[in-house]
C-alpha cells in the first residue's frame, strides 16, 4: 500500500499528488502549514494524535493572516486526518503535514483574489535533534523576522527561508541548531523550536511579542511544569548573555520533542550535562504524547486503525 495524500479534495497515492509549476505558493511562499505528531502506541494498538484540534486551530489562524479560506472546520480537518492515517496503513510514529496554499496558476504578487486549496500528507516521524545526547547551538547571525515583516505567529511557508538560512549557517559551522535573536537583540527561538531556560528553579521563555511561534509543545511543557513539578514559567524578554549563565536550557517542538541544549556559542550550559528539570520534563512529555496520562485527556485524539 503506497503512502497516501489528501489533495484536491480527495485521497490519492502520494506520487500522484502534484502541483503545477505556476502555482503561486511555489513562487512566493504564500502558504501555511502545521506539523502534527501521530504517536503509535504498540501496546494499545492505537495512534494518539497529540493536540490535533490545537494544531488545526493554529493552522486556521495562519490561514487568516494569508487570506486563505478553507471549506473545512477543525472537526472536518481532524476527521480527514484520521482517514488519511487509516489509508496509509502506518503502524509506527508518524508526522502529519497539512498545508494550505495559494493554488492558482497566477504569478501576481498578492493575497487577495487568488484561489487556495488544502493538502495533507503523512510520513514516518523524523528524528530532528538528538534528545538523548543533547544539542550544541550558536546564536545566529540571522535575526528573527519581525511581526510587521512576516508574522512569525503564523506557520507561514515563506518565513522558513529565515529558519533555513540560520539552520544551514549553524550546521556548516559545526553546530546542531541555531538560536535566533529578534531585531532588538533579545532571544526569540530556534529554527523550528521554542526555547526555555531554567534559572533559580524557574522556567523562563520569550513572550509572543518577541516574534516566536506560539508552540504547542511550549504550552504543553508550561502546563506540565506547573501541574506535575510545581515549577512556574516566566514569559519575559531574554538577553543573549542569559543563555551563557542559565542553569539549564532546552528546546521544545513537535519534531524536536524536549531537546536539551548543552552548549551555546562554545560555552557549556550549566554543568554541560542534561539538567534535572529538563530530564523530568522529557519524561513527562514522552508519557503524555502517548495519551497515557488521564489528567490530560483533552489533549488526546485517539484513533485505532484496526
Ligand atoms: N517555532 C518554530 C519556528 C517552529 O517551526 C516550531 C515547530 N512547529 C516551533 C516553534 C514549535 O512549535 P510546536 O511545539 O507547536 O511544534
Amino acid at each position: 500500500m503506497p503512502p497516501y495524500a489528501f489533495f484536491r479534495k480527495q485521497f490519492m497515492p502520494l506520487d500522484e499528488a502534484r502541483v503545477g509549476v505556476l502555482t503561486q505558493a511555489l513562487h512566493y511562499g504564500t502558504a501555511c502549514f502545521d506539523g502534527i505528531r501521530g504517536n503509535w502506541d504498540d501496546e494499545k494498538k492505537r495512534f494518539c494524535l497529540f493536540r490535533l484540534q490545537d494544531h488545526y486551530k493554529r493552522m486556521l489562524d495562519s490561514c487568516r493572516i494569508l487570506k486563505i479560506s478553507l471549506p473545512y472546520s477543525i472537526d472536518d480537518l481532524c476527521r480527514l486526518t484520521t482517514e488519511l492515517l487509516a489509508k496509509s496503513e502506518y503502524r509506527e510514529d508518524v508526522y502529519i503535514r497539512p498545508l494550505a496554499y495559494k493554488s492558482e496558476a497566477n504569478l501576481a504578487i498578492r493575497l487577495h483574489d487568488i484561489e487556495d486549496d488544502f493538502l495533507a500528507v503523512v510520513a514516518t516521524f523524523p528524528t530532528y535533534l538528538d534528545t538523548e545526547k543533547g544539542v550544541r547551538c550558536c546564536v545566529s547571525s540571522w535575526c528573527r523576522v519581525d511581526d510587521n515583516m512576516i508574522p512569525p505567529r503564523g506557520k507561514i511557508c515563506g518565513l522558513y527561508v529565515n529558519s533555513a538560512l540560520a539552520k544551514t549557517e549553524a550546521m556548516e559551522n559545526g553546530f546542531d541548531e541555531a538560536i535566533l535573536l529578534n531585531q532588538s537583540g533579545h532571544v526569540s527561538e530556534g529554527t523550528g523550536q521554542n526555547i526555555f531556560l531554567v534559572m533559580a528553579g524557574e522556567l523562563i521563555t520569550p513572550p509572543s511579542s518577541d516574534n516566536i511561534l506560539m508552540g504547542i509543545t511550549r504550552d504543553t511543557v508550561i502546563k506540565l511544569a506547573a501541574d506535575e513539578l510545581g515549577v512556574r514559567t516566566i514569559e519575559r524578554q531574554i538577553d543573549r548573555s542569559e543563555l551563557y549563565v542559565a542553569d539549564e536550557c532546552f528546546f521544545t517542538g513537535t519534531a524536536s520533542d524536549v531537546a536539551p541544549v548543552l552548549e551555546v556559542d562554545r560555552r557549556a550550559v550549566g554543568t554541560g550535562q542534561i539538567g534535572r528539570i529538563t530530564t523530568q520534563l522529557q519524561r513527562l512529555y514522552s508519557e503524555v504524547i502517548l495519551g497515557r496520562n488521564a489528567r490530560y485527556s483533552d489533549w488526546y485524539y485517539v484513533f485505532s486503525p484496526d
